[in-house]
C-alpha cells in the first residue's frame, strides 16, 4: 500500500487523513507540538464543507459541537443594515451552515484519527525541518520535540499541511516564504453572552478599510450548562504597525480599540461584548501570495501551507476540507501517485487562487466598503440610496459562484448584472 505521510495536524491535515482513510488507505501525520489542545477561536464552515464532514462521517458529532448558522446580516458603522442572505438550508442549500470553535473541530477530527487510523496515527513533537525526493520516494527530516519523536522517514509520497508558515512550502518554493501583511491588525475573542436575533446569526459592521470592521457569531450553544452561548467577534483595524505572527498571542480586552461606540443595536451590546470577553488574541491579517505550483512530484501543498488567505467570506478551512477530499479521489482512482497529485492541483490550484485574490479585495465584504465610500461615512437614506439591491446581489453572486457555492436561487450560467468588482485594483 501506498505510504503516505502529512505534516501537520491542523484541520486540514487531520481532514485529509479521514478521507484517505475511508479511501483504504493509511496514511501517518506528523505534528511539531508536543501536545494537540484545543487553540483558536471561531471557524465558520460553508454548506459545501459540511457536506465533507457528513460524507466523513462526522456531521452528529460536528452538531453537537457547533451552532447551526440561519442568517448573515451586513450593517454600516451607524447599525445600518446592508444586506441580508439567509444561510445553508434556510437559504435552500442541501447542506447546513455552522459556526464551530477551532480548537474543539481540531479535536473532534483529531479523536476520530486516533481511534479509526490507530493511536499512533498522529506523531507529535515531530517538528518537519527539510524534505527531499528521489526516484523511489520522500525523505523528511524532523527536530524532534519529544524523546519518542522520529528524526527521520521515508514515504512514497509527502502531503505538506503545515500552516500558513510551512516548511514544507518553504523548500519547495523558497521565493516565497514571507506572508503577505494588509496593514490590519485583528483583535480575536470569545465572550459567554446570552442568544441574542435568531441563535445563529452572524454581523458584518463596519468598514472593513476606514473605519474597521466587527465580525461577531456564535461558536458554541449552552457552553456554560445555563443556556448561553460563545460568541466569537474578531475587530480589524487598518494602518497599524504589523505584529508578530503567532495564534497564541494574548492581550487583554482593554487593549482592544474601542471603534463601534456609533453602532447601537437594540439585541446586543457591542462595548459590553468586548469588555467581558474570556479571552482576546492579537493576529496580524496576513495571507501568502497565491502559488504558481503546488505539487513537484512525489511532494505536495494543501490547506494554509498551499492557500493562506485573509478570512473575508469565511472560506480558508472550508477549502481546505474540499482539497482534502479531491486528493483522497485523485490518489485512490489514478494508479501513478506523481499524476495524482498533479491532478490534484490541477483541479484545485487555480479555483482557489481566485479567492486568495478576491479576498484581497475584501471579498463580499467589500458591499460594506462601497456603502461606506458611497455615503461618505454618514448614516444612509437607505441603502436603495446608494447601492441598488441588485448591485450587492450581484458581488455575491459571484464570489458565492467562484467559492463553489452557487446559491440555490442562481441561475445557473446568467452572468452577473453588474462588472466584477474582484481585480486587481482592489
Ligand atoms: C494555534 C492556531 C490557532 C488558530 N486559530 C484560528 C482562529 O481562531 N480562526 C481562524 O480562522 N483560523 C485560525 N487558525 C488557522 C486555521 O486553523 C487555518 O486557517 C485553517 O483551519 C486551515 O488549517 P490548516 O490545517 O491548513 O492549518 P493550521 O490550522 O495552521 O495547522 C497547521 C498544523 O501544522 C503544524 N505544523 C506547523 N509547522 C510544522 C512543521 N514544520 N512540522 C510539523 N508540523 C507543523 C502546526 O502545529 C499545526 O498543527 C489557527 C491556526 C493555529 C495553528
Amino acid at each position: 500500500m501506498l505510504e503516505i505521510a502529512i505534516i501537520g495536524a491542523g484541520p486540514a491535515g487531520l481532514a485529509t487523513a479521514l478521507q484517505l482513510h475511508q479511501k483504504g488507505f493509511r496514511p501517518s501525520i506528523y505534528e511539531s507540538v508536543s501536545e494537540i489542545r484545543p487553540l483558536g477561536v471561531g471557524l465558520d464552515i460553508k454548506p459545501y464543507a459540511t457536506r465533507e464532514i457528513v460524507e466523513i462521517g462526522l456531521f452528529d458529532e460536528f452538531c453537537s459541537i457547533s451552532v447551526e448558522a440561519r442568517e448573515s446580516i451586513f450593517l454600516n458603522g451607524w447599525g445600518q443594515q446592508i444586506f441580508a442572505e439567509k444561510c445553508g438550508l434556510h437559504m435552500g442549500y442541501s447542506n447546513e451552515q455552522r459556526f464551530v470553535h477551532r480548537g474543539s473541530f481540531q479535536m473532534m477530527l483529531y479523536d476520530a484519527v486516533r481511534r479509526r487510523i490507530g493511536p499512533d496515527a498522529v506523531q507529535l513533537g515531530a517538528r518537519c525541518i527539510g524534505i527531499d525526493q528521489d526516484e523511489r520516494g520522500v525523505t523528511v527530516r524532523f527536530e524532534p520535540q519529544r524523546p519518542d519523536a522520529p528524526t527521520e522517514i521515508r514515504a512514497d509520497i509527502v502531503i505538506g499541511v503545515d500552516g500558513i508558515k510551512s516548511a514544507v512550502r518553504n523548500q519547495l518554493l523558497p521565493q516565497s516564504v514571507g506572508t503577505h501583511y494588509s496593514g490590519i491588525t485583528l483583535w480575536r475573542g470569545v465572550t459567554v453572552m446570552k442568544p441574542w436575533k435568531s441563535g445563529g446569526s452572524i454581523l458584518h459592521i463596519g468598514d472593513p478599510v476606514r473605519q474597521g470592521s466587527l465580525i461577531v457569531y456564535p461558536i458554541q450553544n449552552n457552553t456554560d450548562g445555563k443556556g448561553n452561548q460563545l460568541i466569537n467577534w474578531v475587530i480589524e483595524q487598518n494602518g497599524r504597525p504589523e505584529i508578530v505572527e503567532d495564534w497564541n498571542h494574548l492581550v487583554t480586552p482593554n487593549e482592544v480599540p474601542n471603534l463601534f461606540e456609533e453602532c447601537r443595536l437594540d439585541f446586543i451590546d457591542l462595548g459590553e461584548m468586548v469588555h467581558s470577553a474570556r479571552e482576546v488574541y492579537i493576529f496580524p491579517l496576513v495571507d501568502h501570495d497565491p502559488l504558481p505550483h503546488w505539487s513537484f512530484g512525489r511532494i505536495t501543498l494543501l490547506g494554509d501551507a498551499a492557500h493562506a488567505m485573509y478570512p473575508r467570506g469565511g472560506n480558508g478551512v472550508c477549502q481546505a476540507l474540499v482539497d482534502a477530499r479531491v486528493i483522497a479521489e485523485k490518489l485512490a482512482s489514478i494508479p501513478d501517485p506523481i499524476e495524482a497529485l498533479r491532478e490534484y492541483e490541477a483541479e484545485r490550484r487555480e479555483a482557489v487562487n481566485w479567492i486568495v485574490h478576491a479576498n484581497r479585495s475584501d471579498g463580499p465584504e467589500i458591499v460594506r466598503r462601497i456603502a461606506e465610500e458611497r455615503s461618505g461615512g454618514k448614516p444612509f437614506a437607505g441603502i436603495n440610496s446608494i447601492m441598488p439591491n441588485a448591485e450587492i446581489e450581484s458581488i455575491f453572486m459571484e464570489y458565492h459562484r467562484k467559492a463553489g457555492m452557487r446559491r440555490p436561487d442562481d441561475e445557473s450560467g446568467k452572468p452577473c448584472a453588474f462588472p466584477s468588482v474582484f481585480t486587481a485594483s482592489h
